[in-house]
């Protein structure tokens, strides 16, 4: 128990409040917002599809913030965050907190509502809806864009600007959740996105200024901010906490100078309000100066992915100023390191002295899952290493508790002998993995022959037309495929009856893809709830939560595996189903597998070594895979790569070393191979300009792409590079249920073939059909043959 000492009483001039404070040793930044039992998107989706009435809604999010703050408050935190609480996003909750709407909402601009900020994220598709009693059908109007938040796999919606954007006080969320803490007897700090992350992170949509300078908005902006801190002041706010993560990257001299501009009026906007600035995720390097000389009264370090420069933050740690260390990890679920975290803690003290010293996790934990109360079944042993966020509160008392000589010695020994346990676990380190990599030789990364040579021996077998047609690789996961899986899973329906249900679904669809001419045919997929989940769940080294649930965006969450040990392949995982799918036809039937890099990516990945080491053991189980594939007559293996480019570190200095791994894996899986099977690769939304020479270095002898969105744009780097090998470019965009035209496709496919060889050129859509309907599909992938015969015919 960490006990409160120090209850000094003072009074705020200017403001007649009372405000009674104690010493602060412990905060957070964020909470997950979801709720263990995911009432939030429960909640939302209820609202959205009218099951359920805004007062109810906000009823839910009421509950989820009382929960969260007394679970907060009962950990032991002495400053709880407020306004980390969102229906969407908190980056979308700013935007609309200061009136940045972008004109084709239809905003009035007066008051801020919540169905402005539901359609902001989600767009509208033009059906007539209730609010119109002449019944006319409205315009379509397509939602803000979303992306990843750093590198997490949380998105955010990316805010617009125009030269003529406004900014102006139109909201009170913030303002509203502050109180609500506050008369509850909570002592919060709300949480706004920084001036200058909020810029950065937000894109140009001027189509009639687009040199414009977004940082002419600062100003403007600006005034807003003050706006916002005076009148969290007068409310009573003691602190607020400012995030600019945007330190964290390679900063523009623009951004430089907007720092400047910026935080010289926030620290001068509300006298009365101390500020804690933050950075999270990454090191600060070149930017660490200018971080600590930001004028606020406290600076957070991530002290988990900045411990390398810790010596040099406190060596230039101004003498004014509290510091708050996250040494507990909010990007992971393992266990915190007591000893490791007490040693830095103690050398903060050391030049801080206590009363300047907060101990918190290193970033917000809304990309954590919430407690481990709620995973009974999780094996024991793997459980007692780990630490979902309630647990990292609890770890974030207790360190501070250890520090200060308040907290039972006993902790930090039970804490030693866990991690002690883990670090020596056999089911973690097995011999029969270790040397199979440490004899991985130079020559397994590389193919037989170079692509020049494998090409003519691959059309010579698989016999291809010109334009060959293909998928990539789901199709429709329809309710009842769903459905008989879930019965499969809860035991209701027996592994044979489930099999013979998915044989049936494979022969449906492999049957259709002959029917209408598709020239390489895959399976389906059926058999898959999830690209990630489906491999994890086989191969060893692996662990699944049952309730682990994370946001990825808005109403959709993540259920990560964890990775905790070194990861092998006991037997095939695909094979049986590749195999059964190509007895049913002449055609050369397409294996497909999810990449390491991937599964890397969208896992929560063990600690205890690197993660390139952790890939590599993946890539050999996915490589053990790739040649039982071929073996089983498969004579093309797609290889899944979407998160390759995702996994780019935030630093720029830092891509070489993480692309050489990654690329390495991928070679390390795929080169097994004869030189007449051919190695696909698909990624969907990546750009590749700038990481095009490592994408042609994976050498697949196929990459198809998304490309339909951007009207072949994203080819272009393929183009300059003068990519060698084969390529698909989509032509389908499976994100919306419209059929794309035979004509449209074919204008597509003109446009490609005017900048690549048409002996290079696959059709397929822009990536897995799982999320459409079979109706769709069916029009769509017949309007795509038809169009890969006309381009054909079109010499
Ligand atoms: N093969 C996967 C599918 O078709 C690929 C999914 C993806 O790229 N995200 O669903
Ligand atoms: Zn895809």
């Amino acid at each position: 128990m960490i006990h409160k000492t120090l209850w000094i009483v003072y009074i705020e001039t200017g403001d007649s409040c009372l405000v009674a404070m104690s010493d602060i040793y412990t905060h957070n930044l964020g909470y997950p917002r979801i709720g263990q039992q995911r009432e939030l998107k429960k909640a939302t989706e209820a609202y959205w599809h009218g099951r359920l009435t805004r007062e109810d809604l906000e009823a839910t999010g009421r509950r989820l913030r009382q929960q969260n703050w007394a679970t907060q408050q009962a950990a032991g935190m002495d400053l709880i965050p407020c306004n980390d609480f969102t229906f969407y996003d908190q980056t979308l909750d700013f935007s609309c907190l200061i009136g940045n709407v972008p004109p084709r909402f239809g905003w009035k601009g007066e008051e801020m509502d919540l169905d402005t900020l539901f359609l902001m994220a989600r767009g509208s598709r033009g059906e007539a809806h209730d609010a119109c009693d002449h019944g006319c059908s409205h315009q379509p109007v397509f939602a803000c864009e979303m992306t990843k938040w750093f590198d997490t796999n949380y998105h955010y919606i990316v805010p617009e600007f125009r030269a003529n954007t406004q900014f102006k006080l139109v909201g009170d969320k913030v303002f509203r959740e502050f109180e609500e803490a506050k008369a509850l007897g909570y002592r919060s700090k709300p949480v706004l996105p920084g001036p200058v992350t909020y810029l950065s992170l937000g894109k140009v949509q001027d189509s009639t200024n687009p040199d414009f300078d977004r940082f002419s908005l600062l100003d403007g902006l600006l005034d807003v901010y003050e706006q916002i801190l005076q009148r969290l002041q007068r409310l009573g706010a003691e602190w607020v906490q400012i995030d600019e993560p945007i330190f964290g990257l390679d900063l523009s001299e623009a951004q430089r100078d907007a720092v400047l501009v910026a935080w010289q009026r926030l620290a001068q906007a509300a006298p009365g309000l101390k500020i804690l600035v933050t950075s999270y995720f990454s090191e600060l390097r070149e930017n660490l100066p200018l971080f600590l000389s930001l004028p606020a009264q406290a600076v957070h370090f991530d002290a988990v992915r900045g411990v390398g420069e810790l010596d040099a933050l406190l060596a230039g740690f101004p003498s004014d100023k509290i510091l708050s260390l996250g040494v507990v990890d909010g990007r992971n679920i393992w266990k915190n390191d007591f000893s490791a975290s007490l040693k830095i803690l103690a050398e903060a003290q050391a030049v801080v002295g206590s009363e300047r010293l907060w101990v918190a996790p290193s970033c917000s934990l809304q990309h954590s899952p919430i407690t481990l109360v709620n995973e009974p079944s999780l094996d024991t042993e793997l459980r007692g290493w780990m630490s979902f966020a309630d647990e990292k509160l609890e770890e974030v008392a207790t360190l501070s508790g250890l520090l200060r000589g308040t907290a039972d010695q006993s902790l930090l020994w039970g804490n030693q002998q866990s991690l002690q346990a883990r670090r020596e676990s056999s089911r973690i380190h097995r011999v029969e993995v270790k040397t199979r990599l440490a004899g991985v030789h130079a020559s397994d990364y590389d193919r037989v022959s170079p692509f020049a040579q494998r090409q003519p021996l691959q059309r010579k077998k698989l016999k291809l037309p010109e334009f060959p047609t293909t998928t990539i690789g789901s199709f429709p996961q329809t309710a009842e495929v769903r459905a008989m899986r879930a019965r499969w899973k809860k035991g209701e329906l027996s592994t044979e009856a489930y099999e013979v249900f998915l044989q049936h679904e494979i022969q449906h669809c492999v049957s259709f893809q002959d029917e209408i001419g598709i020239d390489m045919p895959v399976h389906g997929e059926f058999e898959r709830n999830d690209m990630v989940e489906y491999f994890g769940e086989q191969l060893d080294g692996f662990v699944f939560t049952q309730n682990g649930w994370v946001q990825s965006y808005g109403s959709r969450y993540v259920k990560p595996p964890i990775i905790f040990g070194d990861v092998s392949r006991p037997v095939p995982m695909t094979v049986r189903w590749s195999q059964y799918a190509q007895s049913l036809t002449p055609r050369p039937m397409k294996g497909m597998l999810t990449g390491p890099v991937t599964i890397l990516q969208w896992s929560f990945v063990r600690d205890d070594q690197p993660r390139s080491e952790t890939t590599r053991q993946i890539a050999l189980a996915i490589r053990d895979e790739v040649l039982d594939l071929e073996t089983a007559g498969i004579a093309a293996i797609q290889i899944d790569e979407p998160a390759i480019r995702e996994g780019l570190p935030l630093r720029h200095s830092d891509w070489a070393t993480y692309l050489d791994w990654a690329v390495n894996a991928f070679r390390l899986c795929a080169s097994g191979v004869r030189d007449d099977t051919q190695i696909h690769t698909h990624m969907c939304y990546s750009e590749f300009n700038d990481i095009i020479e490592s994408i042609a270095a994976m050498d697949a002898d196929v990459i198809t792409i998304e490309t339909s969105r951007s009207n072949m744009e994203l080819l272009e780097a393929f183009v300059d590079f003068k990519y060698p090998n084969e390529i698909g470019p989509g032509v389908y965009d499976i994100h919306s249920p419209r059929v794309p035209g035979v004509e449209e496709m074919v204008a597509l496919m003109h446009k490609a073939e005017a900048v690549i060889p048409r002996a290079q050129l696959w059709i397929n859509p822009d990536c897995g059909l799982k999320t459409r309907g079979w109706v769709e599909v069916k029009s769509s992938l017949l309007h795509m043959v038809e169009a890969a015969r006309q381009l054909r015919a079109d010499k």
